[in-house]
């Protein structure tokens, strides 16, 4: 078991991270391994907390983890609302999710974006502490990994979580994507850019609140379920595609269906009048399941993995 202190500790004895993204993100799986990883190969205990589930797709979603050396009493495992360490799937977030609330004094920021550090630091009024900036999505679609892999690997590396058993934790958890995904472990942490933000009187510390959901018995559909384009609560039209959404070409279809029966995702395969029309990319996640199941004709293929978007 490798020597390991954790980088934050409030008056319990717990460092506090919050992961936020968009549901399909893989954050929850990402989070998943990083709290295996501490548990298993690191000594250490804690809470998870996690918002997520198919019928999140789209929608804001966030993990919470609370990490505490073994011994320390464990009492709730509920989300934390004073985070120490925030790792942001997507920046749209920051102001729609007011993600600076409970934000502690020195805190940790990782965020997926093309910004820098300093544009980023304006968007969240971070009073202080350090921010590292990834386009993880590029990476994602560079490696053909999935974008919680790189933010994966930015948050162990500020743990402070020993790569060599990071990287065994992700080849063991997902074997046919290893190659893939350590490929974008590597690059992450290559190619994160980062600045310390001393307290400025500008962004004073911003003090948690509680959230009240309109989303309640009254408003659900028949069965509980919930409507992720009625509540969404980021407008319906700045929810960017899932990262990797499979480019789609009318004319090639033959609507045979076949692209149905392995999409994980409700409503990310538009049907209409018994035809295939469209890829919703506030739905897909981008699996690419439809496409490997996509027939090629002598026409071509319906569907096809997108081209890296050049910039
Ligand atoms: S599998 Fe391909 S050809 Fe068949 S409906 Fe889906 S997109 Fe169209
Ligand atoms: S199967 Fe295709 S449409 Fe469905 S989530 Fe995966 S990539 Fe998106």
């Amino acid at each position: 078991m490798p020597d390991y202190a954790l980088p934050y500790q409030d008056d319990l004895g717990f460092t506090n991270i919050l992961m936020s993204g968009l549901g399909g993100d893989g954050a929850n799986m990402a989070a998943k391994l990083l709290f295996k990883i501490a548990v298993e190969k690191l000594n250490l205990d804690g809470g998870y907390d996690a918002k997520y589930g198919s019928e999140k797709t789209g929608t804001p979603t966030d993990v919470s983890i609370r990490l505490c050396p073994l011994g320390t009493p464990v009492r709730e495992s509920g989300p934390t609302r004073r985070p120490h360490m925030l790792s942001v799937f997507r920046d749209k977030l920051i102001a729609s999710q007011g993600l600076n609330r409970g934000l502690q004094a020195s805190t940790t920021v990782m965020v997926n974006t093309s910004r820098s550090p300093a544009e980023i630091r304006e968007l969240l009024k971070l009073h202080s502490g350090r921010i590292l900036t990834l386009d993880a999505t590029r990476i994602a679609l560079e490696t053909k990994s999935r974008m919680n892999m790189p933010m994966l690997a930015i948050l162990c590396a500020q743990l402070g979580f020993p790569a060599e058993v990071v990287k065994a934790a992700i080849a063991a958890q997902w074997p046919r994507a290893q190659a893939a995904n350590l490929a974008a472990f590597d690059q992450a942490v290559g190619q994160a850019t980062s600045a310390t933000f001393e307290p400025d009187a500008a962004y004073p510390l911003v003090e948690p609140t509680t959230i009240t959901s309109p989303i309640g018995f009254a408003n659900m559909l028949n069965g509980g379920a919930i409507d992720a384009l009625t509540h969404l609560n980021i407008p319906a039209p700045d929810a960017e595609p899932l990262g990797r959404v499979p480019v789609f070409t009318l004319e090639l279809c033959s609507h045979c269906g076949l692209c149905l029966v392995p999409c994980p995702e409700p409503g990310a395969i538009v049907w209409n009048d018994k035809k295939m029309v469209a890829i919703n990319p506030v739905y897909c996640k981008g699996c690419m399941q439809c496409v490997e199941i996509c027939p090629t004709t002598k026409r071509g293929k319906a569907l096809v993995e997108p081209e890296l978007a050049v910039v």
